[in-house]
C-alpha cells in the first residue's frame, strides 16, 4: 500500500542511495592502482566492455606506458596498436596524447597542478579536449582527481528513466545527461559538502552494481534492492 505522503524525486533517489548501501555495501570502486591509470581506463572504456579495458591496459603496462611519462614517449602508431583491444584505436589514441599534451603545455605535466583547477574550469577544458564528452570528463573529475561531480552514466539513466524520475531522453543525448547530473546533485545537497566526493563515487559504483544485477536491457525487478520504489511509478518499467 502506498503511503500518504509522496517523496519528491530528489527524497526517492537519495533513498535509493541508502537502499543499494543496504544491498551491496560499500564498494570502493575504481578498478586502477593510479590516478592516471583512472584517466586512461576512462578513455578507453567509452563503447566498450571492461574487460576488452584491461586488455589495453595490460598492453600497455608491459611497454611502461601506464605512466605520464611512459605515455608521453610512446609512438601515436604504436600506442593505437597498444589500445586497439579495446576498440576505437584511431579515435582513442590521439586523444590520450591529446591529453598528455595539454598536461604537459598548461598544467607542469602534472595530474596534481591539474586537480587544483576550480571544478568547472577543469570540467570545461576536459570537454574541449577531443573525445572526451561529459561521461568521460566526469569520470577522470571523479575517480582521477578527486572532484565531487555526479557520474550520470547508463546505468543511472537506465534506473532514473524506469523508475520516471527524469524523462526518457531519447539517444542518450546531452541535455539529458546534464539533467541527470543536476537530479543527483540536488539529491544529495543536504548532505555536507566535503562527503560529497565519496557519496558520488560509491553510488555510481552501487548503480553498476545493481545495473549489473538488476538493471541491465532487461530489468529484472524481483528481487532488485530498488523494487520497492517502483510503487511511485505510474507504470512498470520496460
Ligand atoms: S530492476 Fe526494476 S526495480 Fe531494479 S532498478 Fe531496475 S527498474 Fe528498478
Amino acid at each position: 500500500m502506498k503511503s500518504s505522503r509522496r517523496p519528491s524525486p530528489l527524497q526517492r533517489l537519495r533513498r535509493m542511495h541508502d537502499q543499494l548501501v543496504a544491498a551491496y555495501g560499500p564498494q570502493s570502486w575504481w578498478p586502477a592502482e593510479t590516478s592516471f591509470e583512472v584517466v586512461l581506463g576512462a578513455y578507453l572504456t567509452q563503447n566498450t566492455a571492461w574487460k576488452a579495458v584491461e586488455k589495453s591496459l595490460a598492453n600497455l603496462r608491459a611497454v611502461g606506458a601506464l605512466t605520464i611519462a611512459g605515455l608521453r614517449s610512446v609512438p601515436l602508431e604504436e600506442l593505437r596498436v597498444l589500445v586497439r583491444p579495446s576498440g576505437f584505436s584511431t579515435r582513442k589514441a590521439p586523444a590520450l596524447k591529446a591529453f598528455v599534451a595539454m598536461l604537459d603545455e598548461e598544467f607542469s605535466g602534472s595530474l596534481d597542478v591539474l586537480a587544483a583547477t576550480p571544478t568547472l574550469a577543469l570540467r570545461h577544458r576536459l570537454l574541449a579536449l577531443p573525445g572526451v564528452g561529459p561521461e568521460t570528463a566526469d569520470a577522470i573529475l571523479l575517480y582521477a582527481l578527486g572532484h565531487a561531480v555526479p557520474m550520470a552514466d547508463e546505468y543511472l539513466r537506465r534506473i532514473a528513466e524506469r523508475h520516471q524520475l527524469v524523462e526518457p531522453a531519447p539517444g542518450r543525448n546531452r541535455r539529458g545527461y546534464e539533467s541527470l547530473v543536476r537530479l543527483t546533485q540536488q539529491a544529495f545537497a543536504a548532505d555536507p559538502v566535503e562527503g560529497h566526493t565519496q557519496l558520488f563515487n560509491e553510488f555510481h559504483a552501487l548503480n553498476v552494481a545493481v545495473g549489473k544485477a538488476h538493471c541491465g536491457r532487461t530489468a529484472r525487478c524481483i528481487g532488485c534492492p530498488l523494487a520497492d520504489d517502483l510503487q511511485w511509478t505510474k507504470s512498470d518499467p520496460i
